[in-house]
């Protein structure tokens, strides 16, 4: 279905019955997910969950020469002002030219949500083009002004003919969804309906097919240029061209995307509303396979490019080389990391194969925390050879969980993102980043960097056993003495006990 006709994507929960709310074992999710229940999961107490305009600002801030304008109260987006800065390095790193993050807020206030913010969004736009001549203009939507019904996208309409930038408006209200990933699709169906479906984009679809070695190498804001030169190189081996987008990339870029072979997504759950869409409107095939972390993954990554193009001797060649290099380097590190057991927190691809390459390295891997489920995960979770008894926690924004379960299961690392870490951290846990866009993670250089860096954290943990001693976490013993998913409800009232308190019983006294 093309849902770029319509001016508003669909959420996650709808589209990808996707669900933020689950407790228990990655067999018990794989089986409820089967019976389309998991949507009436939820939280009788919840602490806070992420907002989709947040994710949808941090990826479309890096894209070049833009001026982004949130249009909304002041107080929205405000959780990008730590990731400017670094976002406009990350930005020279691909372009030395580029000028970094330049953000407006048309600033709403309570008469604009009365009388309504159109006015203010066309004096914001109007003052964009003029001031910054940028390539392209994005409107970030927030809440107030979708619950009012500002039409951004008739506003668009009417000043394209008086602005030279392109208008690209991107419906990302908060309130709208409970699954941050959701942004992915906002952004997405923006980018598709003013920069990629143009009528009159001079780059005629599907044209290069055949004989053409060119690749839309789809990146994720996690990734880091290191990254993106590894996969690069893997690629080049293989005689491909990458063409890396939509993160750092430039506006026209976009324009140039219909004209590739073939698509090339690292994460089915970042990309799959944009590589649908280019599969069925301009026949450009897709490979979606895991995320290129570990070894295992890496080579299966490798694999299925190389199918596409009838390359597999040459890819077999590329890993074996590769793997008998590295299973050298990694042996001392092997050694270190034997039986030491591991948590591993994060999006729903990236912790999978992280897992795997822990394992892989040596650990045991004791749980997993997934911000959301959706169907993409199915796979993942039936491939688990542990998946009866593996404890697998579904959320965002939720620590209390998350700190239940690590004092029960008291691992020895805890991998995660940056944001709910120090959580981990005060637990006493030595805390490993699961991703970060200025390190090295992916492909074969990116599984020795990690084991390097997990190295230096185990040899010697005293630090994070001083903050376990020294830091206090807010919760009260009786907490740590319920099932760590005693909130976690099927949304019937009739069925008690609840289901995340029965699964809550797996996990260690
Ligand atoms: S939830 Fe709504 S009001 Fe809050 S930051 Fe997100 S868009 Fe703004």
């Amino acid at each position: 279905m093309d849902f770029t006709k319509e001016k508003i994507p669909p959420v996650r929960e709808d589209r990808l019955g996707a669900c933020n709310a689950f407790g228990g074992t990655c067999h018990a999710l794989s089986r409820q997910a089967k019976t389309g229940c998991l949507n009436n999961i939820r939280r009788s107490f919840t602490q806070t969950q992420g907002c989709q305009l947040n994710l949808s600002l941090i990826i479309l801030s890096t894209i070049r020469d833009t001026v982004i304008i949130v249009h909304g109260p002041i107080g929205c987006g405000g959780g990008n002002i730590p990731m400017a800065n670094g976002i406009k390095t990350f930005q020279k790193l691909r372009d030395p030219a580029a000028k970094g993050v330049v953000w407006l807020n048309t600033n709403l206030d309570e008469t604009d949500l009365i009388k309504g913010g159109e006015e203010k969004l066309e004096e914001a736009i109007l003052h964009a083009d003029r001031e910054f001549r940028p390539s392209a203009i994005i409107v970030i939507n927030s809440c107030a002004p979708g619950i009012i019904g500002d039409d951004i996208d008739g506003l668009a309409e009417k000043l394209k003919d008086r602005v030279t930038a392109e208008i690209v408006p991107v419906h990302c209200e908060g309130f709208k969804t409970k699954i941050m990933a959701t942004a992915y699709d906002s952004l997405y169906h923006g980018i598709l309906r003013n920069l990629i479906d143009r009528a009159d984009n001079p780059v005629p679809a599907g044209e290069a097919k055949g004989n053409s070695r060119k690749v839309n190498l789809l990146n994720l804001s996690s990734m880091s240029r290191i990254d993106e030169i590894e996969l690069e190189r893997l690629l080049g081996v293989l005689g491909l061209e990458a063409r890396i987008l939509p993160c750092y990339a430039h506006p026209d870029d976009f324009g140039d995307i219909r004209d590739a072979a073939l698509n090339v997504s690292v994460c089915a759950t970042h990309d799959d509303y944009l590589t649908g869409h280019l599969r069925e409107k301009y026949g450009i095939p897709v490979v979606t396979s895991d995320i290129p972390v570990g070894i295992a993954a890496t080579g299966k990554w490798l694999m299925n490019i190389a199918r596409f193009f009838g390359l597999e001797k040459e890819a077999g060649q590329l890993i074996e080389s590769e793997t008998g290099k590295l299973e050298k380097a990694l042996e001392p590190y092997r050694k270190l990391f034997k039986g030491k057991r591991a948590y591993v927190a994060g999006g729903e691809i990236r912790i999978f194969a992280t897992a795997e390459l822990l394992a892989d390295l040596g650990f045991e891997i004791v749980g997993l925390h997934g911000f959301h489920y959706d169907r993409f995960m199915d796979d993942l979770l039936e491939s688990r050879p542990d998946k009866e008894k593996m404890i697998i926690n579904i959320g965002s924004g939720q620590p209390f969980e998350q700190s239940n379960i690590l004092e029960k299961l008291k691992p020895d690392l805890f991998v995660g993102h940056l944001g709910i870490n120090g959580w981990a951290g005060k637990h006493g846990i030595p805390v490993f980043a699961i991703f970060g866009p200025g390190a090295s993670y992916m492909g074969y250089k990116g599984a020795f960097e990690i084991s390097r860096r997990l190295a230096r954290i185990l040899r010697n943990p005293m630090f994070s056993r001083n903050i376990g001693e020294n830091a206090r976490l807010p919760y009260a013993r009786q907490w740590y003495e319920k099932s760590a998913f005693a909130y976690l409800e099927d949304g019937d009232p009739t069925s008690q006990p609840s289901k995340g308190a029965e699964y809550g019983q797996q996990l260690p006294a």
